[in-house]
């Protein structure tokens, strides 16, 4: 009964225990006192491979494999190896009924932790390796941004030992106070993302170190754990970037210098050349020294292309910022490189739009070289067809204005993919074009870095054979109001062309467009018409309607009935011919302008036309006088006539001098307002619109020495100087001390040499002259104009160690002259007409008018003698050999001059006998005369 289910109960449980004894996969002994195995479980016999009957009873060491000396309790808690695997042994004291014990023994197989412990500790020493080797400094920062660890290149960097490190605020322990704020910035960064940056850290001694820096935050199973800071020393990188900038700047700068010092000697050679051009020449010596010129320019050019980009290299180049006039500038670059495409035949339009405002400032000269090296460009890759210039306003307030030019161009083009290329340095589209057209590839360059430096921008737009089109943008200030005048586009003067009537003929639509915006900026009224036929027709009407047209603006080239032809139909047309034409051509012609002339044309420009230039040339062809014949109208004679607006006050006495003065003063296009004594020059010197006083010295009433004298008193009062050049027939010793003591600036010799007496006045009324001259090729030789009043270089100045032969000599030169025997000839015409700009017909009217006069000064002469008024006689024949002498009628002068020495002396003894002789030269040159003309 009980007792049986008593054993029911234990041998079920029995049961139970022995089924969850073998269920467990770590093998489970139980040992006895003696070690020997009393039980084990399946997991056992298993991995022994064998049944349980060769286990039981076993030693427990020997199944086990340890060394029996040790006991079972020993083992607990090892790692034990066993049959390939490892263990962790637990040991359980199991009580015996009666008082003895067994050992229970579990082995926890802990192969696979193991390994991964092993794994996870060698990656962990792997990376550690890695941090402590690595050359880049590295710390570890917890998240309130203290730092963890860090590594031996850290300490090496940073000169701090690890005690210094661990728990530091990183911040505070390598920046300084100019750092602080960036590192805290990129701290606070790091915990959200990376950072990279280049920054200077303190080291612990103070010093600064470049370092590039690298933060990352540390983030693990999405737990933010910190962040690690990486330091990398860049300071020999650094160091080596600055020599290498220092080098190159020093290479620039070399460059800069040199460029500067070889440009000098070169300008010395333009400089030569072209005097030397200037001199009697044949026409082989003329070929050579043009052909050396030409030559010497380009170097020029070359040279100050790379005087200019090294200097931008070296940041030595600074930008004036001056007063300008916008279309003074842009026109100046068309027309200087007009001359050059027109040799290749192609049309230059140059269009600054008529709204936009002129007086900026800024750096014309800069702006000037950039529209040259695109205007330029243009000209060189274009065979056929136009370019045209643009200004034009983008933007405008009260006083800044935002200009965009352009350079339009129907050449060769640039391909797309090299478009970007051509403004690097060194740069050309392909090396066979470096071949075909030459150049250094510097022009784009310096002009985008111009540009850029003027705070604007470049581009273009390009299509290979169809043409290119460059184009630049910059700011400019307007200039304040009151500056005004100072560059105001238009001379103010006493022309006012509202009333004047303009026709233009052209066949082009641009340039008639052009031509009717220019002159309507003149205020005149202004028609267009497309063929010589059709302005013929309009003229008729015009005339017949009585409101004729004034002006007739004529394009040479011109298909069916081209400018010529026109002219000539106009010219023979009596209704008609009374109009003045200007012909506007685009290819000058040697001869054109010679036979244009003859046919009756006023006025002959090269395009094209500049605002300023058109406008001068209506003034002067509307000023033309018949009987005044200045011959055609070219830019060059207009070039000389920009010296409208400075008023010359001259004073002479003697109607002839004073004639031939004003005209030659007018021709070279100063306007002159002319008086007979130093009483009244005094009066009008008053006036400061006077740029010089030209002075004769012996004058009646009052002598200009007094006249002179008096002015610079009154001149004490108004701080003001006016340039006084004296004129006088005087050439004796102590003139010049005489002179200069009165207060005049500077002296030139009567007769009046045009080239000295133009020298004397730019002396004084242009303070500057720069040697070079325009390039030759600015200025078409056809034009018989072309030479006129070039003033010479000769310097006349006062107190000049070589005072020029034809200005005050201590030797009294032109007396000297006058002094020729009685039996040489009565004049040499040939040797007079320099004196009048080579200008036969001027010289024949001169001369007829004081052949007309000189018996009437005969008479007076006489008189004076008759009178016995020795200081009458004195001055009238002082007068008449002044003017003789402007005609080199050498032995009449000689006469004159001998009675105003004798009369000097007051001694009037032998007087009769001089003035026969007088009398029998003035009938001499009559005769010489009529017998030889001119
Ligand atoms: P350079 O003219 O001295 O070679 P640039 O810097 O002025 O140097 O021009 C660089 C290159 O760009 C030229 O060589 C030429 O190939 C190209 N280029 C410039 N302007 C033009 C243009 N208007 N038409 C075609 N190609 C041009």
């Amino acid at each position: 009964g009980r007792q049986q289910r008593l054993a029911l109960v234990v041998a079920q449980a029995k049961k139970e225990w022995e089924t969850i004894f073998d269920s467990f996969s770590n093998p489970i002994f139980v040992s006895d006192r003696e070690g020997r195995i009393i039980r084990c479980n399946h997991a056992v016999a298993d991995r022994l491979n064998t049944r349980y009957d060769n286990i039981l009873g076993k030693p427990l060491s020997e199944a086990l494999t340890f060394d029996p000396q040790l006991d079972v309790d020993q083992l607990r808690g090892r790692e034990f190896p066993w049959l390939g695997r490892l263990y962790e042994i637990s040991t359980f004291f199991l009580p015996e009924e009666g008082g003895g014990t067994r050992d229970l023994i579990m082995l926890h197989d802990i192969t696979e932790r193991k390994q991964a412990e092993i794994e996870t500790k060698r990656q962990k020493q792997y990376f550690e390796s890695l941090v402590q080797n690595s050359p880049v400094a590295i710390v570890v920062l917890d998240n309130d941004e203290k730092i963890v660890s860090s590594n031996p290149a850290f300490e090496h960097l940073y000169g701090y030992v690890s005690a210094d490190i661990i728990g530091a605020d990183l911040d505070a322990l390598i920046t300084n106070e100019e750092t602080r704020a960036e590192a805290v910035r990129y701290t606070q960064e790091v915990m959200q993302q990376a950072v990279h940056a280049i920054g200077k850290r303190k080291r612990k001694d103070g010093s600064l170190v470049d370092v590039e820096i690298l933060g990352v935050p540390v983030i693990v199973d999405g737990e933010k754990l910190g962040a690690f800071a990486m330091y990398h020393d860049i300071s020999e990188i650094v160091r080596a970037r600055h020599e290498a900038e220092d080098a190159n700047r020093a290479k620039s700068e070399f460059l800069a210098n040199m460029s500067h010092e070889i440009r000098t000697p070169m300008n010395g050679v333009i400089g030569m050349l072209d005097l030397a051009l200037d001199t009697q020449l044949t026409k082989e010596q003329r070929d050579y020294l043009q052909t050396s010129l030409h030559s010497a320019e380009s170097l020029l050019t070359l040279l100050n292309d790379i005087l200019d980009f090294s200097k931008i290299e070296a940041g030595r180049l600074e930008l004036e910022s001056v007063n300008f006039n916008l279309r003074t500038a842009v026109e100046d670059v068309a027309s200087m490189l007009a001359g050059r495409a027109q040799g290749k035949g192609l049309e230059m339009i140059c269009l600054v739009h008529p709204d936009i405002s002129s007086d900026l400032r800024g750096d014309p000269g800069r702006l000037r070289q950039v529209l040259v090296n695109l205007v330029g460009n243009a000209v060189k890759f274009t065979h056929q067809g136009e370019i045209v210039i643009r200004a034009e306003p983008l933007e405008e307030t009260d006083d800044r204005v935002k200009v965009r030019f352009s350079v339009q161009d129907t050449g060769i083009g640039i391909p797309r993919e090299r478009q970007a290329a051509i403004f690097e340095r060194f740069t050309q589209v392909d090396g066979s074009t470096t071949r075909q057209y030459g150049g250094t590839g510097l022009g784009l360059t310096i002009s985008l870095q111009l540009i850029e430096m003027m705070g604007g921008r470049i581009g273009l737009e390009s299509k290979p054979g169809v043409g290119s089109t460059f184009w630049f943008a910059v700011q400019f200030e307007k200039q304040p109001r009151r500056a005004k005048r100072e560059t105001g586009p238009l001379t103010p003067g006493p022309f006012n062309l509202t009333q004047t009537r303009i026709l233009v003929v052209d066949d082009n639509q641009t340039n008639r467009l052009v031509l009717e915006k220019s002159v309507q900026a003149l205020g005149s009224r202004v028609d267009t018409v497309e063929s010589g036929a059709k302005a013929i027709a309009v003229l008729r009407h015009a005339h017949r309607t009585g409101d004729p047209y004034h002006v007739l603006l004529l394009d040479m080239q011109m298909p069916l009935m081209d400018g010529e032809q026109t002219a000539r139909a106009i010219k023979s047309d009596p209704a008609l011919k009374e109009i003045k034409i200007i012909v506007l051509t685009s290819m000058g012609q040697r001869g054109d302008a010679n036979r244009l002339e003859r046919l009756g044309v006023s006025g002959y420009l090269l395009k094209p036309i500049k605002q300023q230039m058109l406008f001068d040339a209506v003034v002067a062809v509307l000023n033309q006088k018949e009987e005044q014949s200045i011959g055609i109208i070219t830019r060059h004679v207009l070039k000389e006539k920009r010296k409208v607006g400075q008023r010359i006050l001259l004073a002479e006495d003697n109607p002839i001098n004073q004639k031939l003065a004003v005209i030659l003063l007018q021709k070279a296009g100063f306007s002159v307002d002319a008086v007979e004594t130093g009483a009244q020059a005094l009066e009008k010197s008053g006036d400061p619109s006077y740029s010089a006083v030209l002075m004769d010295v012996q004058m009646p009433d009052m002598d200009g020495l007094d006249a002179t004298r008096l002015i610079r008193e009154r001149e004490l009062q108004t701080g003001y100087h006016i340039p006084i050049i004296a004129m006088t027939a005087h050439a004796m010793q102590g003139d010049r001390e005489r002179c200069l003591d009165a207060g005049m600036d500077d002296y030139v010799a009567k007769p009046l040499e045009p080239k000295v007496l133009f020298s004397a006045l730019d002396r004084w009324i242009v303070p500057q002259k720069s040697l070079a001259k325009a390039p030759p090729d600015d200025l078409p030789q056809d034009d018989h104009l072309s030479d006129f009043f070039q003033a010479g270089d000769e310097s006349g100045l006062f107190g000049e160690s070589t005072p020029p032969a034809s200005s005050l000599t201590e030797e009294p030169a032109p007396v000297a002259r006058a002094d020729s025997p009685a039996d040489s000839l009565p004049a040499n015409f040939e040797l007079a007409l320099p004196r009048f700009s080579g200008d036969r017909e001027f010289m024949k009217q001169m001369f007829l008018e004081f052949m007309e006069g000189l018996p009437q000064r005969q008479r007076e002469i006489h008189a004076a003698l008759d009178e016995n008024d020795p200081n009458r006689l004195g001055r009238l024949a002082h007068n008449l050999k002044g003017v003789t002498l402007n005609f080199n009628a050498g032995p009449l002068a000689a006469a004159a001059l001998s009675i105003e020495q004798l009369a000097a002396r007051e001694d009037l003894t032998n007087a009769r006998a001089l003035v026969d002789r007088l009398d029998a030269e003035a009938a001499r040159l009559a005769d010489f005369w009529s017998a030889e003309g001119f």
